[in-house]
Parts: C-alpha cells; structure tokens; sequence
C-alpha cells in the first residue's frame, strides 16, 4: 500500500511533495497553527513603470516564519495550505493584513488612490459567494478606495469559468477592483478566454523572460505576447525582470510595466514604508530622489 502510495505523491509533483509524509503531517498542524501564532509574514514587491521607474504599487507576497525551520518560501507551503484547507483563512489574513498596511501607508506616507495594493488569490477563494462583501467591507471600514486593490489570479484558476468564480471576478470588477492573470503563459489555456473574462490586466510569466537574451526569437516571441494583451484590450505587466537589458528591451516594446529582482527584491513592511517615504522611483539598483517629495 505504501507503495502505491507513494507513485501516486510522485504523479501529482508539487514542491511540498519532496517532504515525507511524517513532515508533511507535522507542517500541516504547524501550518493551521501559523495564522494565529503570528507566523506568517508579509513582503512587499514593487511594481514599476517601466518609462519613469515610478513605482505603482506593490504586489503583497506571504512568508512563513517558522520558529526552527526559518523562513519558507510560499510555494512550499501554499500547495499544502491547499491540500488541507487552510487557503481560506491564509487568503483572507494575507488581504485583511495587508490592506490594513496600505491604509496606514496611505495615511503617513500621503500615498494617493492610484497606488495599487496586488493581492494574490489562490482558485478556492474565487469560489468563495461572500469573496466580494468581505472585500467590500474591508475597503469601506479602512477608507481604501477599490481601485487602489488588485487581485491578482493565476490563468489555471480562472479558465474553468465555473459560475461562481464568474459571479466573484464581475462583481469584483462592478466594486472597482482591478482584476490580474497572473503567470501567463504557463498553463496550457485557450488564448481566447482574454477577450471573454472581466480581467483588466496580464502579468507575463517569469519563464517567458529568463530566455530573453539566450533563445534566439524570444525577443519577437514576448513581442508578439504583448501585442496579443494589447490587442485584446488589456494591460501587460511582466514579472521578473532581473538585468538592465531585460528593463530596456521591455521599455522599447512600449510594454508599461514590470517587477523583478533588477528594481527591487520584496521587502518586510517596515522597509517597504522606509523606500516609499523617501522615494516613488527606483533607479539603478537605488532609489533616485523624488522630485514631487524634495
Ligand atoms: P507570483 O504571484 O507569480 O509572485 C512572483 C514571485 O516571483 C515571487 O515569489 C517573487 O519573489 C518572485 N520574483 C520577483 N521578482 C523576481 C525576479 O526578478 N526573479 C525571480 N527569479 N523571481 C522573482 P514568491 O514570493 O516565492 O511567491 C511565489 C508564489 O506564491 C507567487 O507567485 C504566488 O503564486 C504565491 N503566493 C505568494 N503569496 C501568496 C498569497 O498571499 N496568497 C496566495 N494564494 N498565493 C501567494
Ligand atoms: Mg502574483
Ligand atoms: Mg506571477
Ligand atoms: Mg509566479
């Protein structure tokens, strides 16, 4: 039996699978204990225009902080937090938390309306019906005005188009919030389903441009990418933007904005707020002085 158990662990390949399974369990517990034990940890990423290096907004990425194992990376342990149904509550403390950092943000550091939170969203959450009254009521009681938010959801969750992931990403487009797929070009989904679903925006997966300067027509190839979100009426954003190189040939395609470890690596909250009070433009590698702030 523990044979064919474990064949089928290796079938469904995810990250969390390398652990065995007397680990597994332990972190599962540990896991459901992470939320209230205050384990878990919020960074924050810059997103940038890629024209003036004005930074937009910030994507919010989760971390756990585990007491003996240290810090751990969220593709290890969302896929659990999926098996076992902790997604839920993980997803709705990633928003609550995070849009609570914004509200202060916006408060002290004078940020305005169209500095955008992003927020990933895992698929169970878009089939969640009170989705939309609970971000509802989080913007109201926080003053944060819908369009500063942006979910972000990766294209394998939302081709399914089941009914109520419909209902949640229309009403959440009716409320304001701008809605992103996120990792593009990496399932194996119909490229029709852009001009159909209520999306605003395209995050382009970072696999797409680790091959830029090495495959040969992969520049014509992200090209031909971003006229296809164009033509389908929405905005690109590309993630993982890593070399000077990379920023300057996206900037020559006219593609308006990006995030990546050449900008910006994410960041705890306190030195999140340190760079936006000093600073809304990220240069070379350094903050380059605001000139609406000196
Ligand atoms: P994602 O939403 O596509 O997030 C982007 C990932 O790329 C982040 O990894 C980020 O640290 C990394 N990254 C950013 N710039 C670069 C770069 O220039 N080069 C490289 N190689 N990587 C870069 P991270 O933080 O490990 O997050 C991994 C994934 O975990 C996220 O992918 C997202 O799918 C998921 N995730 C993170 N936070 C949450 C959350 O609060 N809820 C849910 N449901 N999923 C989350
Ligand atoms: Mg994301
Ligand atoms: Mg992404
Ligand atoms: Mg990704």
């Amino acid at each position: 039996a523990a044979k064919r158990e474990g064949r089928s662990i290796i079938k469904v390949f995810q990250p969390v699978m390398l652990y065995s399974r007397q680990l597994r369990s332990q972190m599962a517990t540990e896991l459901r204990d992470a939320i209230r034990s205050d384990e878990l940890v919020l960074h924050y990423q810059p997103v940038v225009e890629l024209a003036t290096n004005r930074i937009l907004g910030v994507e919010v990425l989760v971390r756990w902080q585990h007491p003996v194992r240290g810090l751990i990376p969220p593709d290890t342990f969302i896929p659990l937090a999926e098996e076992i149904g902790v997604i839920h509550d993980l997803d709705r403390w990633v928003m609550s938390t995070s849009l609570r950092e914004l509200a202060r943000w916006r408060r002290e550091l004078k940020l305005d309306d169209d500095f955008q939170l992003r927020v990933n969203l895992s698929a169970v959450e878009l089939k969640q019906l009170d989705l939309v009254d609970y971000v509802r009521a989080l913007l109201r009681e926080l003053e944060v005005p819908a369009c500063s938010l942006v979910v972000e959801i990766t294209e394998t969750a939302i081709v399914t188009r089941g009914e109520v992931e419909m209902y949640s990403l229309l009403s959440l487009q009716q409320l304001g919030v701008g809605i992103e797929i996120d990792d593009f070009g990496t399932g194996y989904s119909s490229i029709s389903y852009l001009r159909e679903l209520p999306v605003s925006m395209v995050k382009v997966d970072r696999s797409l441009l680790s091959e830029l300067n090495t495959r040969p027509g992969q520049l014509e190839f992200v090209a031909a990418i971003l006229q296809l979100i164009r033509a389908a009426g929405l905005e690109a954003v590309f993630e993982g933007i890593e070399t000077q190189e990379q920023a300057d040939q996206l900037r020559a395609l006219g593609c308006n904005s990006g995030q990546g470890f050449f900008f910006c690596h994410p960041m705890a909250a306190d030195e999140t707020a340190a760079l936006l009070a000093g600073t809304r433009y990220l240069g070379l590698g350094e903050a380059v002085d605001d000139p609406e702030i000196t």
